[in-house]
């Protein structure tokens, strides 16, 4: 049987569960009570990762989404900058 590791979003306690392949994942956090247990899947059993990581793809997938926009609004306000430089450095070889 392997080892899972889990981990509570909770409380933030993590501890090792031993379970059959075919176990459901449990919720419940043993510290804290509260179902927010997550079986949190290390590499090399990314096989398991199907059914049983949608907590961890859930949040990866949220964050970058962020990053990309964070980054996209970067460039655009870049664009901004660049095009009002070109218009000040007009302005000012008009002005001399
Ligand atoms: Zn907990």
């Amino acid at each position: 049987m392997p080892t899972y590791d889990y981990e509570c979003r909770e409380c933030e306690h993590t501890w090792e569960l031993f379970q059959s392949i075919k176990a459901k994942p449990i919720r419940k956090c043993p510290e804290c009570g509260k179902l927010k247990a997550k079986r949190v899947i290390g590499p090399g059993a990314g096989i398991i990762f199907k059914g049983s990581g949608f907590y961890q793809t859930d949040y990866r997938s949220s964050s970058y989404k962020k990053g990309a926009e964070a980054d996209k609004k970067a460039k655009e306000s870049a664009k901004k900058s660049a095009k009002s430089e070109t218009k000040s450095s007009d302005s000012k070889s008009s002005y001399s």
